[in-house]
């Protein structure tokens, strides 16, 4: 007995979505080669030309796009349809650089809708369900990929946004809201202003979380959903590609199923570009075969993550994703050795009287990189004890040393003193880039 699903295409035979892909593939790669100036000076630099793409494999013909090449394209080199014909614009929050622009058609928008509407059935939503959102409203996509998927399975959006996290919670009371959607981040901080507003998650409806958009862990997903008495999912994508709804969890929580039908996946070794077989892990690839006025082909993610096709226990067949644990260039290279945070946030987890809340700051002096992580301490932590704080400090330092291989000095510091993230959290400052 497979679960509820939003679109029967999430549990077709595997054989009649590869079908459907093969003959989206190929259409598309006409679309964008027919126009797109940029696209069709690459694939003949490449020596590759529509009719080439036969069957799936063929994907690997084509040339990657990078994100530099829409930073070269800014703002609109690589959109295959008239303006006339784009609804929307949105932006990446730029995170990593200048930003990048993607435009929606209304189909563009219709496919959106309908991805995020299966994450949100995934996380046992419904049409009777009222969906609280406070992801970004904006050029960031958060805000409207979960708006657009509530109303196309006729919930009720409750666009929200981000900010004001009391208000949030009073509008969870009043609102009755059922799934929240927001990043892992500002769930964290919205439970803790829960506790601190002195209301239990039992007097909230809440009963699913909704939360992607950065990488988090087993650990915090567990906080997260003893702060808000939830169940707390998966989601993930990216601007470039549609937003969020790219691929969502299920109930079995064990990765990410991916909307293939409209965005077809690969793994690749980021140094070679050589396709890597499934269960292997690699950089995430994706191609859209659906998109009218953004399609971009094989598009290099940065994401670290692993496929597999094994047998859902939810029913549905679309491919799963592992959980991205953080961007190739989120990932610190600390002398030499790579480091993601999200380890150094395992470690904290797993330490008494910490808090999940940590800065880290990279620098280099005297040409040796240096390491120092601020852990904030919970209200029970006595930072008057002088040996106490000296003994805390040092458990963390040789558990960090022990997790990341290197070294670190780490600063307790006080409740609260860390700033919260309403958005995507920024855990580091490396001024390293002071000196590049
Ligand atoms: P920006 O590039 O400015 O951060 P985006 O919102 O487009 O803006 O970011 C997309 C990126 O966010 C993804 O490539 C991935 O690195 C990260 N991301 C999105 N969802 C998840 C998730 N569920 N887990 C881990 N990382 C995620
Ligand atoms: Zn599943």
């Amino acid at each position: 007995m497979s679960e509820r699903v939003w679109n029967p295409i999430e549990t077709a035979p595997v054989e009649e979505i590869k079908a459907l892909q093969l003959a989206r593939l190929i259409h598309n790669v006409y679309h964008v080669y027919n126009n797109v100036p940029y696209y069709r000076q690459r694939m003949d630099e490449a020596g590759v030309k529509p009719q080439d793409i036969q069957c799936l494999a063929d994907l690997a013909k084509l040339p990657f796009t990078y994100k530099q090449d829409l930073r070269d394209t800014y703002p609109y080199g690589l959109f295959a349809t008239p303006m006339t014909e784009v609804v929307e614009l949105h932006a990446s929050s730029g995170t990593t650089g200048k930003q990048i622009v993607a435009g929606y058609t209304q189909h563009d928008i219709d496919i959106w809708g309908d991805c995020a509407a299966r994450a949100i059935v995934a996380a046992g939503g419904s049409p009777k369900s009222k969906v609280h959102v406070s992801y970004g409203y904006g050029l960031f996509t958060g805000g409207m990929g979960l708006h657009y998927g509530a109303q196309t399975l006729g919930a009720v959006a409750i666009p929200v946004s981000s900010g004001n996290t009391k208000r949030q919670v009073q509008i969870l009371q009043d609102f009755e809201s059922d799934i929240l959607c927001c990043t892992p981040s500002y769930a964290t901080y919205i439970g803790e202003t829960l506790r601190d507003m002195g209301v239990k998650p039992e007097e909230i409806k809440l009963s699913a979380g909704i939360l992607g958009a950065e990488p988090w862990t087993e650990d915090s997903r567990r906080n997260i959903e003893a702060l808000l008495g939830i169940k707390a999912y998966d989601i993930y994508g990216l601007t470039e590609i549609i937003g969020p709804g790219v691929a969502y969890e299920c109930s079995q929580q064990t990765g990410m199923h991916i909307c293939e039908d409209h965005f077809l996946p690969e793994i690749i070794d980021p140094d070679t570009g050589e396709v890597l077989p499934e269960g292997t892990p690699g950089e995430l690839v994706f191609t859209c075969i659906t998109k009218e006025a953004f399609p971009l082909l094989r598009y290099r993610t940065r994401d670290i993550a692993t496929l597999t096709r094994e047998k859902c226990g939810c029913g549905r067949t679309l491919i799963k994703m592992t959980k991205p644990r953080g961007r190739t260039d989120d990932m610190l290279i600390i002398r030499g050795v790579n480091v993601f945070p999200s380890q150094i946030e395992t470690v904290l987890f797993q330490t008494s009287q910490t808090s999940p809340h940590y800065l880290i700051t990279v620098d280099r002096v005297n040409n040796t990189d240096t390491l120092e992580v601020q852990v904030e301490m919970t209200d029970d932590f006595q930072f008057d004890a002088v040996r106490l704080v000296e003994q805390k400090q040092h458990e963390i330092e040789a558990a960090l040393q022990s997790t990341l291989g290197i070294s670190p000095k780490v600063r307790l510091v006080s409740p609260k003193t860390i700033q919260r993230s309403e958005g995507k959290s920024k855990r580091v400052i490396d001024k390293r880039r002071l000196y590049e």
